[in-house]
C-alpha cells in the first residue's frame, strides 16, 4: 500500500482545501524557478529516467513524447495541449484533479510547456465538466495573480499562457487529433497519421497532447527526482496511479495507489468490497470500458500495471475499475456498452460505423436469448474485422470489450443461444436487420 510520504495528491477528497494558498502549503509551486533553470532537455531527461507512462489511457512514455518536440522553435510556434476530455465510462480522475488539485496541473503545464517550448497551452475540457472548468479557470486566475503563469512565468524568463476551451460533450474528442480538430473549431474527428501532432498539430504547429494526470504528476518527479518515482510500483510500470473504483462495490471511490497494486486490495481495502462479498464476483472491468473484463479468477491475483494487464489480454487504460457482480446480465452489460460505441463513433470509418451497430445488436439478440450458435463466431469476426482497420484507436477500444465477453463468458452465451435462427423471416440477415431494435436505436 502507498505510504502517505509518497502520496502525490494530497488534497483529493478535499480535505486540505483547493485554493492557491492552500497547494502552496503543500508544496506546491516550491522551487519552480529553480526546475526552470534547468536546460530543457535535461528536464525532458528527468522525465523519461523516471518511466512515466502517459495517464489517459494508452501508457505512452511521457519523456519519450515530450522528446518529439522539435528542438528548436522555428517559424511555427509550438503548442501544449492537456486533454481534460475525460469522456471513457467508468473514468473520473482527471475530475478530482481539476477540482480538487488544479495547481498541480498548471505547474505542470508550466513546466513542460518550458521543456517542448510552447509559450501557450490550450486545456481541453469535457462541457460536461463546467463547473470543474470554472474551478479550474479560478485556480488559473490565482496563478496569474502571483506571477506564476504569464509574462516571465515564476521568475523563469519564460512566458506562459493558459486558455481553457470546452468541448461539446462527444466522446471521440479524447482523441487527440479530434481533440485538436474540435479545438480548431471543426467537427471533432479524428485524422490519419502521419503526420503526428508532434510536428503537425494545433494550426498545423508543433503540438504535444498530454493527459491531465500525466502533466500533473510532472512537478513532484521534479522536485522528488526520477529516482523516487522509479522507485515506486514495478519496472516500466512506475510511480502513482489515480484508480477509481465503481460499479457493485460498497463504496466506490478515486484513490492515489502504487502502480502495481493488487486490483483484490484496491476493491477490497478501498472500496469496502464487492456487494455481497468477494464470491459474488462476476468479472471486473479494469481500465475504463474500452479494455476487456476479466474473470473472477483471473481478479484473485492481477496486479494493476500496464504489463500485467496486456498479459491477461486486457489493458490499465484509464484505470477505471468497474466491478461487475454476479447480480448483473454480463451479456446485457457488454451490449450496454456496446451502445455506447455505437453512438459515439464518429462514422468515418465503414467498418467502425457499421460494425459498431452490428455488435450493439448482435449483442441484443444474445442477451434476449434470440441468437443462434453461429452468431457467437459472426460476432467475433464482427470485432477482428473493426480492430486495426480504423483510422483512430475507436475500433479497438469499441471491439476489445466484446472480444473479453466472448473470451470468458462464451459458455454464458451458448447457453441463451439456439441451434436455429428463431426469427425465421429474417433468416438471411438475421443480425442486420431487426426492426424493435432499430426503432430502440432512434428512440
Ligand atoms: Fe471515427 Fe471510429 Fe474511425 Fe475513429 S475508428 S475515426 S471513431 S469512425
Amino acid at each position: 500500500m502507498l505510504k502517505d510520504k509518497d502520496r502525490i495528491f494530497k488534497n483529493l477528497y478535499n480535505d486540505l482545501g483547493w485554493e492557491i494558498e492552500n497547494s502552496i502549503k503543500r508544496g506546491d509551486w516550491e522551487n519552480t524557478d529553480k526546475i526552470l533553470s534547468k536546460e530543457k532537455e535535461n528536464i525532458i531527461q528527468e522525465i523519461k529516467d523516471s518511466e512515466l507512462r502517459g495517464r489517459g489511457g494508452a501508457g505512452f512514455p511521457t519523456g519519450l513524447k515530450l522528446s518529439f518536440a522539435p528542438k528548436v522553435i522555428g517559424s511555427r510556434p509550438h503548442y501544449l495541449v492537456i486533454n481534460a476530455d475525460e469522456s471513457e465510462p467508468g473514468t473520473c480522475k482527471d475530475r478530482d484533479i481539476l477540482r480538487f488539485e488544479p495547481q498541480k496541473l498548471i505547474e505542470g503545464c508550466l513546466i513542460a510547456g518550458y521543456a517542448v517550448g510552447a509559450h501557450t497551452c490550450y486545456i481541453y475540457i469535457r462541457g460536461e465538466y463546467y463547473r470543474e472548468g470554472e474551478r479550474l479557470q479560478k485556480a488559473i486566475d490565482q496563478a496569474y495573480k502571483k506571477n506564476f503563469l504569464g509574462k516571465n512565468a515564476c521568475g523563469s524568463k519564460w512566458n506562459f499562457d493558459i486558455y481553457i476551451h470546452f468541448g461539446a460533450g462527444a466522446y471521440i474528442c479524447g482523441e487527440e487529433t479530434a481533440l485538436l480538430e474540435s479545438l480548431e473549431g471543426n467537427k471533432g474527428q479524428p485524422r490519419l497519421k502521419p503526420p503526428f501532432p508532434a510536428l503537425v498539430g494545433l494550426y498545423g504547429c508543433p503540438t504535444i497532447v498530454n493527459n491531465v494526470e500525466t502533466i500533473a504528476v510532472l512537478p513532484t518527479i521534479m522536485r522528488r527526482g526520477a529516482k523516487w518515482f522509479a522507485s515506486l510500483g514495478r519496472p516500466k510500470n512506475t510511480g502513482t496511479k489515480i484508480f477509481c473504483i465503481s460499479g457493485n462495490v460498497n463504496y466506490p471511490c478515486n484513490v492515489e495507489e502504487e502502480m502495481g497494486v493488487k486490483l483484490k486490495d484496491l476493491i477490497e481495502e478501498h472500496a469496502g468490497g464487492v456487494i455481497g462479498g468477494w464470491n459474488n464476483l462476476q468479472a471486473v472491468i479494469p481500465g475504463g470500458s474500452s479494455m476487456p473484463l476479466l474473470p473472477k479468477n483471473v481478479c484473485e491475483t492481477i496486479t494493476m500495471d500496464f504489463d500485467s494487464l496486456i498479459k491477461e489480454k486486457s489493458g490499465l487504460g484509464t484505470a477505471g475499475i468497474v466491478v461487475i457482480n454476479k447480480d448483473q446480465d454480463i451479456i446485457k452489460s457488454i451490449a450496454r456498452i456496446a451502445k455506447f460505441y455505437k453512438h459515439e463513433s464518429c462514422g468515418q470509418c465503414t467498418p467502425c460505423r457499421e460494425g459498431c451497430g452490428w455488435m450493439w445488436r448482435i449483442l441484443e439478440r444474445m442477451s434476449e436469448g434470440e441468437s443462434n450458435y453461429n452468431e457467437i463466431d459472426l460476432l467475433y469476426n464482427v470485432t477482428k474485422q473493426i480492430e486495426g482497420h480504423t483510422i483512430c484507436a475507436f475500433g479497438e477500444g469499441s471491439s476489445w470489450p466484446v472480444q473479453g465477453l466472448l473470451r470468458h463468458f462464451r459458455k454464458e452465451i451458448e447457453k441463451r443461444s439456439h441451434e436455429e435462427p428463431l426469427i425465421k423471416k429474417k433468416a438471411d440477415i438475421p443480425y442486420l436487420v431487426d426492426q424493435h431494435l432499430l426503432e430502440k436505436e432512434n428512440a
